[in-house]
């Protein structure tokens, strides 16, 4: 950052702050991972700077031949790593890839059935405050409200009376496998295409560690920042049939140039993620998040579903007597960082929410394990139980420091 310092020092400490934020505190964000360095070295190159609409061989800006090369390279790669007839790599992001998807193979208006957000799902499946649902006529389904899980039978009959051109299966905060086996049979009955959203577990996926969605869909889509730890960026994937309308949907219809910064990390990244390494990262990251689930259980907090098959456990503060926001508000003070999230059937609103997702992905990605979700655990459940009491905050925070210190995300260089 010798430059940056120079001319805008500004901004050069705003960075130091953060990586020392991150540094010592403890990311459970189920969103949110540590990418590795080579990530944020591709991200940081060159790239940033090539305007490059089109695709590989066909652009509207001379000077590819670069580019080209990076583009086919992340293309041959995510291909291969998912089993997939095609993939664009140009998404800026999971929200412009579910765009695309939608435009490139339904007309405004059409029906979508897709998860419910209280129940799981996403902003960008139909949410009254989401364009999505300005464009589009969506209905809803959502789990069962005794098992928490999935109602597939709601999923058909909706399926049946709506008569939806599109289901969307995948979510945000939904803690369990989801069966794309039945979802397939449903949206085949119904004439309808089915989406996956796998942006969550896209790095479970490619690891193998937890059921495959891209035999049994039309159409998938993911990001590469959440378990897959490869930066910022989305993907969409799709059999061949239905490549010419998914990159016309991308380019020109929803993006102009891609940012070839991101698609270089995107490459690295896909390679990395066939790596042995890689699926014993994403094996951990499940075991991880189960004890996660184990070690609230034991101390009394109520878990959706009863626990969880991926790499997030939703905790029930309910019988705690607490709010997400004031449990997000005081876990944050002492360094761990979570998000408040609505947990099925919640009666408060979403900004204030009765309960707390936690996700294993980034602690895991550090090199912590079970031994540390234990202490994690005995942290948070201290703030909780203890929220007004400043010495316990500040006992928590050293703790939290401690444990950070241990296991450092970026080791000093060698540059
Ligand atoms: C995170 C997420 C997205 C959105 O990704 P962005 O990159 O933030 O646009 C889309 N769908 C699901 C299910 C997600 O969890």
């Amino acid at each position: 950052m010798y430059e940056l310092s120079i001319h805008d020092p500004e901004v050069a400490d705003v960075i130091r702050q953060e990586e020392a934020r991150i540094e010592t505190t403890l990311d459970l964000i189920a969103a949110e991972n540590h990418a590795p360095r080579a990530i944020l070295e591709a991200q940081g190159s060159i790239f940033s700077t090539k305007a490059a609409e089109g695709y590989p061989g066909r652009r509207f800006h001379a000077g590819c031949r670069y580019a080209d090369e990076l583009e086919a390279l992340a293309i041959s790669r995510v291909q291969r790593l998912f089993g997939a007839e095609h993939a664009n790599v140009q998404p800026h992001s999971g929200v412009s890839a579910n765009l695309a998807v939608y435009f490139a193979t339904l007309d405004v208006g059409d029906r979508i059935l897709a998860m419910q957000l209280s129940h799981g799902g996403h902003l960008s499946h139909g949410d009254s405050a989401s364009i999505t649902s300005r464009c589009f006529h969506f209905s809803h389904y959502g789990v069962d409200p005794a098992t928490e899980r999935i109602d597939y039978d709601q999923v058909r009959d909706l399926a049946r009376s709506f008569k939806p051109r599109m289901i969307v299966a995948g979510a945000s905060s939904y803690p369990r496998l989801i069966d794309y086996e039945k979802m397939a049979a449903i949206a085949r009955e119904a004439s309808a295409v089915l989406l996956v959203d796998m942006a969550h577990i896209a790095g479970l996926v490619a690891a193998g560690v937890i059921p495959d969605p891209v035999a049994r869909a039309d159409f998938v889509t993911f990001t590469t920042y959440k378990t897959l730890g490869g930066g910022r960026g989305g993907v969409i994937l799709c059999r061949r049939e239905h490549a010419a309308k998914i990159n016309q949907a991308i380019f020109p219809g929803a993006q102009g140039t891609p940012s070839l910064n991101l698609l270089a990390a995107k490459a690295v990244c896909f390679k990395l993620a066939m790596k042995p390494e890689f699926t014993a990262l994403q094996r951990k990251t499940l075991e991880t998040a189960a004890a996660f689930a184990l070690e609230f259980e034991k101390r009394g907090y109520r878990i959706v579903t009863g626990g969880t098959d991926n790499h997030l456990v939703l905790v029930d503060l309910t019988s705690k007597n607490l709010t997400g926001e004031v449990a997000e508000k005081a876990l944050e003070s002492v360094g761990i960082i979570v998000n408040r999230n609505v947990i099925p059937g919640d009666t408060r609103k979403a900004d204030v929410a009765s309960g707390i997702r936690i996700g294993s992905p980034a602690i895991t990605s550090r090199g912590m394990g079970i031994v540390e979700v234990v202490q994690i655990v005995d942290l948070i459940d201290r703030i909780l139980v203890n929220h007004h009491q400043p010495s316990v905050l500040k006992q928590v925070s050293r703790e939290v420091t401690g444990l950070c210190r241990q296991f450092p995300v970026y080791p000093p260089a060698l540059d």
